[in-house]
């Protein structure tokens, strides 16, 4: 089976944690709000994105092992 660069190469995307709009991973500073967002905030736990970025890093991990 080839996989050629199967999304290997695209950008992933992350939610800023300050502003709850897509950064890329990695990005420390948000170009939207140029807040941290690697940093949680009250908006980003309370509105359950914590719990779907933990959802989502599980299945990411998952999709690794199986390619
Ligand atoms: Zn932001």
């Amino acid at each position: 089976m080839i996989a050629s660069g199967h999304a290997k190469a695209a950008p992933v995307l992350v939610l800023c944690r300050q502003c709850v709009r897509y950064v890329f991973e990695g990005a420390r500073t948000c170009p939207h709000c140029h807040g941290d967002a690697l940093e949680i905030s009250e908006r980003y736990r309370d509105g359950g994105y914590l719990v779907i970025e933990t959802m989502q890093r599980i299945d990411r991990l998952r999709e690794g092992s199986e390619s």
